[in-house]
């Protein structure tokens, strides 16, 4: 069976590219610099989530679930993904998602306009987001007194597969490309890709330093992540154990937290695609991009090394922040720095 080719429907498009970023790499002047297009997986406007979903909706599906339940913030790219793949699979979906207030009329731009597009049952959590848990399991209680078989997506043990398998999709092709990689650079929220590459590079003896930017301020990233991986672990019977020191987390290009674009995110955008025609998020991977950037300038990699950065999607979000970007190209006081669904604390 040719690799490209995927026999069985629903599932994500791999393996995803693995792209040489000349330009970017001569402009940087340091490593040899890959990128992985999991931007490119297929469902919806792709991203890392549809790896992930594949193993967490086939878990749905042997449990028997029509209906799954998933949450995050306002433009989030993972209740696209979700809704996306559970209407393939002909589940209803419901999302709950954390808006400005209760009363919040919602723009229909970005990731909003996608779920709204793709028929999902969305709910709006207004003040304060901590009301989450309730929220949820209200729904929950509801489908099942209304019949129905819900699944969790937010709690699956299976999110963490995915980029196990993207690791071992990453290393075949470099082997089959004549070179060996040294660093894998990812942006981090949840951890669930990092705990899936870094278990997948531990069980593989593969001694790739797997790092993940972190975009968000949160305590205890790393034990979160080595719990992810453990479990994922013990799931597939690999007999690794990953401790919180071997997670590495650079927390430095947060700037100002969740969803705030600076200007160095914004001129990561502009680099890279003026350079290779790749368009980045800038909650995401744009944030990871400047992290990249700079550690290139500090020496972070030496010049003789390969480092893959994985793309893992979100561009449906560039739509919805074009204020504080436009803002910033034009190198005027930006008018606000988050958008206006931003939920502040
Ligand atoms: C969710 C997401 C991430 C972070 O992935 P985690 O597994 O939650 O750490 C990175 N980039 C994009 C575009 C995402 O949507």
């Amino acid at each position: 069976m040719p690799a490209s080719h995927n026999s069985h429907s629903g599932s994500a498009n791999l393996p995803t590219p693995l792209q040489k970023a000349e330009n970017l790499s001569k402009r940087l002047g340091g490593p040899s610099i890959f990128i992985k297009r999991d931007d490119l997986t297929g469902l919806a406007f792709g991203g890392n989530k549809t790896r992930i979903l594949e193993f967490v909706m086939g878990d749905a599906k042997a449990k028997g679930a029509d209906v799954v339940v998933a949450g995050a913030g306002w433009q989030s790219n993972w209740c696209s993904q979700v809704a996306a793949a559970a209407n393939k699979l002909r589940m209803g979906v419901v999302l709950y998602k954390r808006a400005v207030s209760d009363d919040y009329d919602p723009e229909y731009d970005g990731n909003q306009l996608l779920q709204f597009l793709l028929g999902a049952d969305i709910r709006a959590v207004g003040s304060p987001w901590t009301h989450v848990g309730r929220v949820k399991a209200e729904i929950m209680e509801r489908l099942i007194a209304e019949g129905h078989h819900p699944y969790d997506a937010n709690a699956s043990p299976y999110a963490s597969i995915g980029y196990v398998n993207g690791l071992l999709e990453i290393i075949s092709q470099a082997n089959s490309n004549g070179f060996a990689v040294d660093h894998i650079v990812t942006a981090t929220g949840s951890g669930m890709t990092l705990a899936g590459l870094l278990l997948g590079s531990l069980a593989m003896n593969a001694g790739i330093d797997v790092l993940g930017v972190s975009i968000t301020p949160s305590s205890g990233l790393r034990g979160a992540v080595a719990d992810r991986a453990n479990t994922t672990a013990k799931l597939l019977d690999l007999g690794v154990s990953v401790a919180a020191k071997d997670v590495n987390i650079n927390e430095d290009y947060i700037g100002g937290g969740y969803a705030v674009v600076n200007e160095d995110v914004v001129k990561a955008i502009k680099l890279v695609a003026k350079t290779e025609g790749i368009f980045l998020d800038p909650v995401y991977t744009g944030k990871a991009m400047v992290g990249l950037i700079d550690l290139c300038r500090k020496g972070y990699f030496s010049d003789d090394e390969t480092v893959v950065f994985l793309h893992t999607g979100g561009n449906a979000a560039l739509f919805p922040y074009r204020d504080p970007i436009k803002a910033m190209l034009k190198s005027a006081k930006p008018p606000w720095v988050r958008p206006p669904w931003y939920y502040n604390e």
